[in-house]
């Protein structure tokens, strides 16, 4: 874990040349340590939350034109003693900079370690932390919104409301154990603490559901290309991205792997994946690509099913396919292809008796294309919808938290129901203030917040 006694450094913004950049100090000697290097004023008389213009110089050279933000423990992000220093964005002039402040004894910062200090000294709860590291990833405007609401304290306080309603039922259960001469199982009915129970879980079931909206907010929506070899699929995929990144031919088995690129349609990110060939069925494979191109199936979230649309209906092969997708047939849009050339209409007809919904292309000259990208829009934008207003948690170690939760109520509810053995009811409730603090890092142990900022990038 990380030592949160030495004064740390790094660039806070992306590294590159242009107009600034930023380079963050924090540490009980960030503003003496900057202070060394600063010419034109004492940085450790003046006030917190000021900003001086100056020069940073080394042994009387001077190295760059600044702007100093001086922050005075806790009032900064980190809550101890910080320093912001925007300098010329130039690799050589920010990688000075730092290299004289490590001279002077700071030491470069780990990823997330900011953060991390923000945590420990309570500026911020984990579910905070986490949501500035999704504020920065995340691909959708939603996705923005939704980080902001969570760094605000949304999802803590909604988790808050969760366990003040159980800790308030375990008090009435314990005060039934506490008094056995009245009917115990009377004050529990009066009291609607099943009903009360029922209700936290639809609660806890709606926020631990709304994971599966994450991926709309992350940008991972997966659309995966497949369909026989030479119908056209890398056409297809060049056309969608709008310009020439797969090299397609006439020879049947050219797109051989998996090629995958990041495509936005209103605002949404999708990534569109290409793959190997299928043949007429998953029958004799022996293809590593074939195999892979079935892991992709599995795990995609629309799939794009290329025909010819001069060939027959490949029944067999749409039979495979659903098996695959557990029969999720929801999740294809059947991209009849080639329908500039002569079209086979009795395709047409079994295409309608399968029900999926089905898109008329000429990849070769771009018609149908508009038309394919809203379809697929609408496969996802009812769901998009349907989070706009909601709070929604986006990551899995919230979700599995939540699910422990959920487990804890159930069976507490479950022995209420039997009209028994209320001290084992109560004992789930005590635990599910226990799992609850590990949401917000009241009881996260050390490797668990290890893992969780060292996916944060550095400077942050
Ligand atoms: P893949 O094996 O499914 O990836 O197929 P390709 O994208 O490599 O295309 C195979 C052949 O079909 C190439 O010669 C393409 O030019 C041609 N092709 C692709 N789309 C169309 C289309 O819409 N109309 C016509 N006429 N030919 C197409």
């Amino acid at each position: 874990m990380f030592n949160s006694h030495d004064t740390i450094v790094a660039l806070a913004s992306a590294r590159g040349r242009g107009s600034i950049s930023i380079i963050r100090v924090s540490g009980k000697d960030s503003i003496d340590l900057v202070n060394q290097c600063f010419k034109d004023k004492n940085l450790t008389t003046v006030d917190g939350n000021t900003i001086h213009f100056g020069y940073i110089i080394d042994q009387e050279k001077m190295i760059d034109q600044v702007l100093v933000a001086v922050y005075k423990e806790p009032q900064s992000y980190t809550g101890e003693n910080s320093v912001e220093i925007t300098c010329h964005a130039n690799p050589l002039i920010i990688d000075n900079i730092i290299n004289i402040l490590i001279n002077k004894g700071a030491r470069l910062a780990r990823p997330g370690e900011f953060t991390f200090r923000a945590f420990m000294n309570d500026k911020m709860n984990l579910t905070q932390a986490e949501a500035v590291a999704e504020l920065v990833s995340t691909k959708s405007l939603q996705g923005v919104r939704n980080s902001l609401r969570q760094l605000h304290g949304e999802l803590h306080n909604r988790l808050d409301e969760i366990l003040n309603e159980i800790n308030d039922i375990r008090s009435m259960l314990e005060a039934v154990l506490d008094f056995p001469e009245e009917d115990e199982t009377l004050i529990v009915k009066e009291g609607h603490i099943s009903e009360r129970l029922e209700n936290i879980e639809t609660v806890v079931q709606k926020l631990s559901d709304s994971y599966n909206h994450a991926k709309i907010l992350s940008g991972s929506i997966s659309v995966t290309i497949i369909g026989k070899t030479n119908v056209g699929k890398s056409t297809l995929m060049n056309a969608i991205l709008g310009e020439d990144r797969v090299i397609t031919s006439h020879i049947p088995g050219t797109t051989r792997d998996i090629i995958h690129e990041d495509i936005i349609i209103d605002d949404i990110h999708f990534k569109l994946i290409d793959t190997a060939g299928l043949r007429d069925s998953f029958d004799d494979i022996e293809l590593k690509g074939i195999e892979r191109t079935k892991a992709k199936i599995e795990i995609s979230d629309i799939l794009l099913w290329v025909i010819d649309h001069t060939e027959k209906w490949p029944s067999k092969l749409f039979n495979q396919i659903e098996t695959i997708i557990k029969g999720e047939t929801n999740k294809i849009i059947i991209v009849l292809n080639k329908s500039d050339l002569k079209t086979n209409s009795r395709l047409e007809n079994e295409i309608k008796k399968s029900g999926i919904s089905t898109v008329h292309t000429s990849a070769l000259s771009g018609k149908g294309i508009q038309k394919l990208k809203s379809t697929i829009l609408e496969k996802i934008v009812n769901e998009s919808q349907k989070i706009s207003d909601d709070l929604i948690i986006t990551n899995l170690r919230q979700k599995k938290i939540l699910d422990k939760v959920k487990l804890h109520i159930r069976q507490a509810r479950k022995i209420i129901e039997k009209r028994g053995g209320y001290e084992f009811a109560s004992i789930d409730l005590r635990e599910i203030s226990e799992i609850m603090g590990e949401i917000s890092g009241e009881t996260t142990t050390e490797d668990i917040l290890d893992r969780i900022f060292s996916n944060f990038c550095i400077g942050k």
